[in-house]
C-alpha cells in the first residue's frame, strides 16, 4: 500500500482562507477588525522566525498584528504589566506569549496570567480544564491542526483505536483529549511505555510528538493506518547541509500507512493557520457573534 499523503500546506491555505472571508464580514457587517497580539521575550533565533511568519499571516488574513518584542532580561513584573495591558485593550482578542520564556521567568504564571477567552495558545489552566471536561475552550493549536486534517480524511472518528506517543502540555495531553472528544479510544504513550511497537501497531491513527527524529519505523504500523508526524528535527545530511525530518520515518510508514502527513509540508502549516482561526474565534465570541464553522474543536 501507498499511503495518501495528507498536504497540510494545502490544507492550511484553505483555513486561512475560511479565517480571511469570516474576518471581512466581521470588518463589514460589525466594523470589527480582529487583533493578535504576540509577545517575544529575548532573542531565540527560532522564535523570533515563528513570531516573523505569525504576524506577516495575522495581516494577510486582514487582522491586525502587534508584535511586542522584549529585552531577555525583562523583569516578571514588567511582563505581567504588559499582558494586562493587553487583557484589557479591545482592539486585541488574541494574546500570544511566546515559548520558550527565559529561565528566570515562570512561564506558568505569565501563561496564566492571560485573560483565557484571549488565550489563543490554549494554554492557560482554565482552557486546559475547560478541554479536559468537553466544554468550549481554546484549542491548543498544534492538535487542532492535527485533529481538522483527521476529520477531513476520515470524516468521523468515532471508535477508531488512537495512540499518541507523547505526553506533553502542548501536544500529546490536548490530542489526546480531542481525540476522546471525538469518540477515538486513546492510548498516550511515552519514554516510559513498555513495547512501544505494540502500542502503535494497535493504532487506527497514530499521533508523533516525540522530538526525535524518524523514531517511529514502518513495521510499528498497522497497514492502513493514518499517521500524523507532530515532530519537527533538524538532521545532517550525508552530504552536507541539514534538513527536516518528522518523528516517523516518512518512506517506511508512507509504505504501510494509509495516509500520512509530511514533513515539512504536514503540521507545521496547520498550527498557524489554527492560531488565526482561534484569534478569529475568540473575537467573535468576545462580540457574542456567530463564529466560523468548522474552526474549532
Ligand atoms: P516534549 O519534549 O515536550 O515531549 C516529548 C514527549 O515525547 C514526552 O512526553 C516524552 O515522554 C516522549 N518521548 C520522548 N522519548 C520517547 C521515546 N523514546 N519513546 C516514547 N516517548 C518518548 O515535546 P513536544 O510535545 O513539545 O514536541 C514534540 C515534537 O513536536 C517536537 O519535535 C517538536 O519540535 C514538535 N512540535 C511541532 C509543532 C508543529 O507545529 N508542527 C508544534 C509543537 C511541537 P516523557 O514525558 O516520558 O519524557
Amino acid at each position: 500500500m501507498t499511503a495518501t499523503v495528507i498536504d497540510g500546506k494545502a490544507f492550511a491555505a484553505k483555513v486561512r482562507n475560511q479565517v480571511g472571508a469570516h474576518v471581512a464580514r466581521l470588518k463589514e457587517d460589525h466594523g470589527i477588525t480582529p487583533g493578535l497580539a504576540v509577545v517575544l521575550v529575548g532573542e531565540d533565533p527560532a522564535s523570533e522566525v515563528y513570531v516573523r511568519s505569525k504576524g506577516k499571516m495575522t495581516v494577510e488574513v486582514g487582522m491586525a498584528s502587534f508584535t511586542h518584542r522584549l529585552d531577555a532580561d525583562t523583569s516578571e513584573a514588567d511582563l505581567l504589566a504588559l499582558v494586562d495591558q493587553l487583557n484589557n485593550d479591545p482592539n486585541v482578542h488574541g494574546i500570544l506569549v511566546q515559548l520558550p520564556l527565559p529561565d528566570h521567568l515562570d512561564s506558568d504564571l505569565v501563561i496564566n496570567s492571560i485573560d483565557p477567552a484571549k488565550d489563543v495558545d490554549g494554554f492557560h489552566i482554565s482552557n486546559v480544564g475547560l478541554l479536559g471536561t468537553g466544554q468550549k475552550s481554546m484549542v491548543p493549536c498544534t492538535p487542532l491542526g492535527c485533529l481538522m486534517m483527521l476529520r477531513d480524511h476520515h470524516g468521523s472518528l468515532s471508535g477508531m483505536n488512537a495512540v499518541v506517543v507523547g505526553r506533553s502540555n502542548i501536544v500529546g495531553k490536548p490530542m489526546a483529549q480531542l481525540l476522546l472528544g471525538d469518540s477515538c479510544t486513546v492510548t498516550i504513550a511515552h519514554s516510559r511505555t513498555r513495547d512501544l511497537a505494540a502500542v502503535v501497531r494497535q493504532a487506527d491513527i497514530v499521533v508523533a510528538a516525540v522530538g526525535r527524529p524518524e523514531m517511529v519505523p514502518g513495521d510499528w504500523i498497522k497497514p492502513g493506518a493514518t499517521v500524523i508526524d507532530v515532530g519537527i528535527n533538524r538532521i545532517d545530511k550525508p552530504e552536507g547541509g541539514t534538513r527536516l525530518v518528522g518523528d516517523v520515518a516518512y518512506e517506511s510508514c508512507a509504505a504501510v500507512a494509509g495516509a500520512i502527513t509530511p514533513v515539512p509540508g504536514g503540521v507545521g502549516p496547520m498550527t498557524i493557520a489554527c492560531l488565526l482561526a482561534n484569534t478569529v474565534t475568540a473575537c467573535c465570541r468576545a462580540h457574542g457573534l456567530a463564529e466560523p464553522d468548522g474552526l474549532t474543536a
